[in-house]
């Protein structure tokens, strides 16, 4: 079962969150045309260093038997990949999509925070795709403070994504955060069959989740690659993801990984 923190717990968690919205912004930044993504993620390497914290994906087991452990403090996924894209050598190129997501622990407590950017000028088509997907994340943490039940949530971020005529990933979806970054409950960015399996849970005060809504502009279905960690769309067309993690409190929804003032990916 899910766990619920006190305000005091909530505001050191909102101390790592912050330092995940700063290498955001330090990895925004650095999103042109002929930057290689493994120097955005040296880059956080380095900040995240700097700050004395722990990052929160270099050294994440593979899921599968065999496969090799996650190598870098980011996924950067490049267009048609959806998550869990290995930095590398690839250098970004004008009109790419590229999603960064990243995490520390700051004194015991994780931030996790996830953000789609264009590199320069992207397609029209494809620059509603990115609006849709961070209005998705945006309308998910505005509907919290309404509904009691997160499946209530889920179900209007579900049909937000179909009335613009994209479709959310069901084979990911967000998580409980707090002393790890991964706890319970499972958090769907959808209803219907899948959701039943997972549990549906109450919005109650003190309880930390992290919200990440992954929007293909084709069909929701994906594939992974060989490297036993990126995957792709299966039709190979492009897919965006907003993350943030977000506390329930009783004078509503803190956005933890939000910038100073609040600002957020919208
Ligand atoms: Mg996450």
């Amino acid at each position: 079962m899910e766990i619920l923190r006190s305000p005091r717990e909530i505001g050191l968690m909102r101390k790592a969150g912050l330092l995940v919205w700063e290498a955001h912004q330090i990895a925004g930044a650095m999103v042109r045309p002929g930057v290689t993504t493994g120097e955005i993620d040296g880059a956080l390497e380095r900040f995240f260093a700097e700050h004395g914290v722990v990052p929160l994906f270099k050294h994440v087991p593979n899921s599968q038997e065999g496969g090799p452990p996650f190598p870098a403090v980011t996924c950067i996924s490049v267009n048609e990949e959806v998550v869990h894209g290995i930095p590398g050598p690839r250098k970004l190129a004008e009109g790419d999509i590229v999603s960064i997501d990243t995490g520390c622990k700051l004194d015991g407590w994780c931030g996790d925070a996830a953000a789609t950017y264009a590199c320069g000028a992207v397609r029209p088509e494809v620059g509603r795709l990115l609006d849709v997907s961070r209005d998705v994340l945006q309308l998910a943490i505005d509907e919290m403070e309404r509904c009691r039940w997160w499946s209530e949530v889920a179900g209007q971020m579900e049909r937000f994504v179909r009335r613009h005529g994209f479709s959310m990933v069901e084979a990911f979806v967000g998580h409980g955060i707090g002393r790890d970054m991964h706890e319970d409950p499972q958090v769907p960015n959808f209803t219907g069959r899948r959701i039943r399996r997972t549990a549906d849970f109450r919005l109650m005060p003190g309880l930390v989740i992290a919200i990440e809504p992954m929007v293909n502009m084709g069909r929701k279905t994906v594939r992974q690659l060989a490297d036993r960690w990126t995957q792709v769309t299966r039709d190979g067309k492009p897919s965006a993801h907003f993350e943030h993690t977000v506390a329930v409190t009783a004078e509503g929804p803190y956005i933890l990984t939000a910038g100073p003032q609040g600002e957020t990916w919208s």
